[in-house]
């Protein structure tokens, strides 16, 4: 049994240690907090590189992803060809009342047109300005961080590979061709 007393003492003491500690309260909204970069705020569409294929609406657990499209007749590329049609988004939005943010739209779009963006200052006092129309899923396309840079000790991919090797060839053979106008020109020259 310990000496009358000491437990208070030993109680005072964790107050007084906890009292001369900074606090670790963060002082949101006057300061802001430090997000990591995948954190998941809110989705931006890059509109430019949606197909309208719906893929993304069907996934959607929640089904909060709208989407409304026509089709339209594209004319031949070439004359002959033949005339292709192709859909055209008429409305994109997503009801972030209902989202639950699993991120599953942004994984299965096979186009890279849905981002996570960190930004999550859009709470509203009436639930249906929660539904973001494509102006807005646009806008938070401008918050979206860039991607991390690549390991440098990645494999090259090989989309990159193959373009790099294209340009090499190229290279070499715009080279070639230089030599042999040279070699052609300093042998007329010597005629
Ligand atoms: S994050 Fe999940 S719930 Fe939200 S829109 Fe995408 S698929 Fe639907
Ligand atoms: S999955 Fe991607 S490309 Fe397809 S409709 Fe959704 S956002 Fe557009």
């Amino acid at each position: 049994m310990g000496l009358p007393g000491s437990g208070l003492a030993k109680g005072l003491a964790v107050t007084l240690r906890t009292m001369t500690r900074r606090a670790h309260t963060a002082q949101y909204p006057d300061v802001q907090p430090e997000l990591p970069p995948r954190t998941r705020g809110v989705i931006g569409l890059f509109e430019e590189n949606c197909t309208v294929c719906m893929l993304c609406a069907r996934e959607c657990p929640d089904w909060c992803i709208y989407i409304d499209s026509h089709k339209e007749t594209v004319p031949p590329a070439a004359p002959g060809g033949r005339e292709r049609s192709r859909n055209v988004l008429d409305r994109f939005a997503i009801d972030f009342s209902l989202c639950m943010y699993c991120g599953i739209c942004i994984e299965v779009c096979p186009f890279d047109a849905l981002f996570w963006s960190p930004e999550f200052e859009y709470a509203e006092t009436d639930i249906q300005d929660l539904v973001h129309e494509r102006d807005k899923l646009r806008e938070w396309m401008w918050t979206v961080p860039e991607p991390p840079a690549l390991d440098p000790a990645a494999e090259e991919p090989k989309e990159v590979a193959a373009a790099r090797k294209t340009a090499e060839k190229l290279a070499a053979q715009a080279e070639q061709e230089k030599q042999e106008q040279q070699e052609q020109q300093e042998k007329e020259g010597d005629a």
